[in-house]
């Protein structure tokens, strides 16, 4: 007798559930994750997120784009049944935003957590949880690992109230891992920067591109000493992707980011020479340029070790690189 033939199915596409998907980052990952193979479904109120984020995919096999909010229980939960994967963004962004509609801030940022978790916990769907830098807060212990502690502001600065509903949502999604067995992964995205980045929610690094097209003088607020590390999104969602496959990453919190740290001053000062622009530098007050007292972070810079162990490169496109990418795209007609 004959041996039984053994035929192998070709591999079924994944299915990624992205909320926050027409966003600046899930947009750019909504394109990797689609390039790679994978069938995407975007879920979006539209709120931050727009529709025009995602004209280079819309309309693809595998694409489907949903307005809805990511508190939704009975939404979640059907698109959740159609996912292998969860990627969770959705989420109110910016400081600016935080500083104005602190409520819906921290109502959307837990809300949405407690509703995504919930409905993948139904069949224990991988959930890759969208946090951020600002959890490690007024920490000065640069490079941030991982497991250091976080020290946040008084309650009475609504500034905090960000960092504080991002972490509670880490530790919910780590309790429904301990508890439930649901497999999460924490990523922890320090400034992210690219092409299709609005600086209307105050983002610095839109912002200064703009006001050099423009011949606007650079807004540097307070002294301009202050660092952060800006990492393309290009690199960025290489990483997320990276990490979906990752099993070693379940359980984990991962820094994601550039250690490529720039003082904000030196920031302005090299978009407008690479925008040739004219515009001059002008210093704001913090109490100008924020509603309320406001506490900025002086320096910020992610331990990458981490995410390197875990996927074996990290975000390398140089400052000057990036910053041009942010003004071609800015230069085109679409950029708003
Ligand atoms: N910033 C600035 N001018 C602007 C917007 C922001 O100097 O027009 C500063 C801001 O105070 C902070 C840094 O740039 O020190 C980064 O701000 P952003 O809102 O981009 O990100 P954050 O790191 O604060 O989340």
């Amino acid at each position: 007798m004959g041996r039984e033939k053994v035929i192998l199915a070709p591999p079924m596409p994944r299915t990624t559930l992205i909320t926050g998907g027409a966003g600046f980052l899930g947009s750019h990952l909504a394109e990797r994750l689609l390039a790679a193979g994978d069938a995407v479904l975007v879920l979006d109120d539209l709120s931050t997120g727009r529709r025009s984020n995602l004209a280079a995919v819309d309309g693809r096999p595998g694409f489907e784009l949903h307005v809805g909010s990511a508190t939704d229980p009975a939404l979640v939960r059907e698109l959740t049944a159609r996912a292998d994967v969860v990627c969770h963004l959705a989420a109110a962004v910016g400081v600016k935003l935080i500083v104005e509609q602190p409520v819906h801030t921290i109502v959307t940022n837990v809300d949405a957590t407690r509703v995504v978790l919930d409905a993948a916990s139904e069949r224990e769907t991988p959930v890759l949880f969208a946090s951020t830098s600002e959890v490690y807060g007024k920490s000065e212990a640069v490079p941030f690992r991982e497991d250091a502690d976080v020290s946040l502001g008084a309650t009475t600065r609504s500034r905090w109230s960000y960092a504080c509903s991002k972490a509670l949502d880490e530790w919910l999604a780590l309790a429904y891992h301990a508890e439930r067995g649901l497999p999460v992964t924490i990523a922890r995205f320090f400034n992210v920067v690219g092409p299709r980045q609005t600086g209307r929610y105050g983002m610095v690094l839109p912002t200064f591109a703009r006001q050099a097209l423009r011949g606007a003088p650079l807004t540097v607020y307070g002294d301009g000493t202050q660092t952060r590390c800006f990492a393309h999104v290009r690199d960025v969602v290489e990483a997320a992707a990276h990490l979906l496959d990752r099993p070693d990453a379940v359980g984990q919190v991962v820094n994601v980011g550039s250690d490529e740290e720039v003082a904000i001053g030196e920031l302005a000062e090299r978009v407008r020479a690479a925008a040739a622009s004219a515009s001059e530098i002008l210093h704001v007050p913090y109490a100008e340029a924020y509603a309320e007292g406001f506490e900025d972070m002086q320096r910020r810079v992610p331990d990458l070790a981490k995410l390197e162990r875990l996927i074996g490169f990290r975000p390398v496109t140089p400052l000057d690189e990036t910053i041009r990418d942010v003004l071609e795209a800015q230069r085109s007609p679409s950029a708003v």
